[in-house]
C-alpha cells in the first residue's frame, strides 16, 4: 500500500474530571460502569489524554463516545462537560449520551447534537435497563437522529464465546430486531455487531442492513486481525470503521495491525477515515 492513510479512531471513551476523581463511588452506584471500572487497573482517562494520545500515535482525530450511565441526571452532566471538554480541540469529536426509553431522552439527545455532537452513542441495553425489543422506548430517539441526520451508536457483543466485563447481551438476534424500527437513520454497531456481519449474507437480514454500519472497538480482545478484510468482503469497506475503544487498547499498534491486514489504499482511506468522516461528518486536513 502506498501513502499514510488518514486515521480517524471512531471509538474511544473519556471522563470528565469530577467523574474520574468520584470513581470508586460511581463504581458502587452505576452498575456498568462498575462492571468496567470496579477494578482500579482498569484505565479511565480525560478528553485531554485521548487527544494527546490521538496525535501522539498520528492519527487526524478521535471520536470520544458517551459512557451508557444508567442514570439521565449523570448522562446530562457528562454531555455538558465533553461538549465543553472537545470545543477546543478541532481533531476532537464527540457523541452525546441519554437513556432510552427516559421521558427526557429525545430532549437531551436534541441538547447534544445542538451543541456540536457528531451522533448519540454508546448506547447499551443492558448497561442502560432498556430491552432492545421495546421499540417505544427506542422510538423518540430514533426520531431525533432522524430529525438531526445523525447516526446511534450502540454497543453489541456475541452470543458465543467467552464472557468478558461489559460484554453483555445485544446480539445479532435482537439486533436485528431493533433494526426493524430504525430503518431511516445511520446506525453503528460496535465491536463488529457482535457477528451480525455474516448473517447479512440472508436476504431478510440484508434488508434491515443498508444504513448498518460496523466500528472495530476493543476488536483485539475479540478476532484475529482477518477480520477486517473478512468484514470488508462481507458488507463492504464503506461500511467498515476504524475505531480502537481507546483507553481500553492502545492506539498506534491497533493501527500497525490494522493496516497489515487491508488489501488496497482505498481500503484503507474508507474504513480508517472515509467511512467515519461521511457518518460522523468529522472534517480532518485533506478530507473532501
Ligand atoms: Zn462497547
Amino acid at each position: 500500500m502506498g501513502a499514510e492513510p488518514r486515521v480517524i479512531d471512531a471509538h474511544t471513551h473519556a471522563f470528565s474530571h469530577d467523574l474520574l476523581r468520584d470513581r470508586t463511588l460511581v463504581a458502587e452506584r452505576d452498575y456498568w460502569f462498575g462492571e468496567l471500572y470496579r477494578n482500579p487497573a482498569a484505565k479511565a482517562v480525560d478528553a485531554e489524554t485521548v487527544g494527546l494520545s490521538t496525535r501522539e500515535a498520528g492519527f487526524d482525530g478521535a471520536v470520544i463516545c458517551g459512557f451508557p450511565w444508567s442514570d439521565e441526571g449523570r448522562c446530562r452532566s457528562e454531555n455538558a462537560w465533553l461538549a465543553e471538554a472537545t470545543g477546543s480541540d478541532p481533531q476532537l469529536a464527540w457523541l452525546g449520551i441519554v437513556v432510552p426509553g427516559h421521558p427526557d431522552a429525545a430532549r437531551d439527545a436534541a441538547w447534544c447534537l445542538e451543541r456540536g455532537a457528531s451522533g448519540i452513542g454508546e448506547l447499551n441495553a443492558d448497561g442502560q435497563g432498556v430491552s432492545l425489543l421495546d421499540a417505544d422506548a427506542w422510538a423518540p430517539l430514533i426520531e431525533v437522529a432522524k430529525a438531526f441526520a445523525r447516526p446511534l451508536l450502540l454497543h453489541a457483543s456475541e452470543a458465543p464465546g467467552h464472557q468478558y466485563p461489559g460484554k453483555g447481551t445485544a446480539t445479532p438476534d435482537k439486533l436485528v430486531q431493533w433494526l426493524e424500527g430504525a430503518q431511516e437513520i445511520d446506525v453503528v454497531l460496535a465491536h463488529w455487531g457482535g457477528g451480525l456481519p455474516f448473517y447479512e449474507l440472508m436476504p431478510e437480514v440484508h434488508r434491515l442492513t443498508r444504513r448498518v454500519h460496523y466500528d472495530s472497538a476493543a476488536s483485539t480482545y475479540l478476532y484475529r486481525f482477518d477480520v477486517f478484510p473478512r468484514v470488508i468482503d462481507l458488507v463492504g469497506a464503506d461500511r467498515v470503521v476504524f475505531g480502537t475503544d481507546y483507553p481500553l487498547l492502545k492506539q498506534a499498534g491497533f493501527l500497525r495491525r490494522t493496516r497489515a491486514v487491508l488489501r488496497t489504499d482505498d481500503e484503507a482511506e474508507q474504513v480508517f477515515a472515509g467511512t467515519a468522516e461521511r457518518l460522523y461528518r468529522f472534517e480532518t486536513k485533506g478530507s473532501a
